[in-house]
């Protein structure tokens, strides 16, 4: 197992569309190992494949319920409903905080490492931790659920630091 550097904003590959995994391999399974030992390294409550640099639909999570480390392979976004606005961070752009508006709950199916059908479903924060590493597999980061004033300075504020202004 080892712990990977986690690209942050401005790396193109957290704006790519992460391509499905075809055949869960021990390449597979030495991923899911590393994502899961950079989650907790971090520390964070979920990590998507995008993030240390591979373009594959993985990701992992742990919302602190005494469960441990959960694994979701291809996963697809099978329900969401309500809306609940809630302050929320990504280790993608660290130190930055915005409430975001998300569905209040969400429904997801995929797989297991084992390569059986799992779904996760919740509220509150595991609905919202599903909604956000889901938005990493499709190259999608929280700056884009902002509403489009808050979006607009963020990203000028981003750009600002990353060009060391
Ligand atoms: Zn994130």
């Amino acid at each position: 197992m080892a712990v990977f550097p986690i690209r942050t904003f401005g790396d193109p590959v957290l704006r790519t569309v992460a391509a499905a995994i075809d055949e869960i391999d021990d390449g597979v399974r030495r991923l899911v190992d590393d994502m899961i030992e950079t989650m907790y390294d971090a520390p964070g409550v979920g990590l998507a494949a995008p993030q240390i640099g591979i373009s594959r639909r993985v990701f992992v999570f742990d919302w602190a319920d005494g469960t441990g480390a959960h694994v979701m392979i291809n996963p697809v976004m099978v329900e969401t409903s309500g809306e609940w606005e809630f302050e929320e961070g990504c280790l993608s752009v660290p130190g930055r905080y915005w409430p975001i508006r998300r569905a209040g709950f969400a429904r997801l199916s995929g797989l297991d490492l084992d390569g059986n059908e799992v779904e996760y479903a919740g509220d509150e924060l595991l609905g919202r931790v599903l909604q956000h590493e889901f938005d990493h597999l499709q190259g999608t980061l929280l700056i884009e659920r902002l509403e489009r004033s808050v979006r607009k300075e963020a990203l000028r504020e981003l750009r600002d630091e990353a060009l060391g202004l």
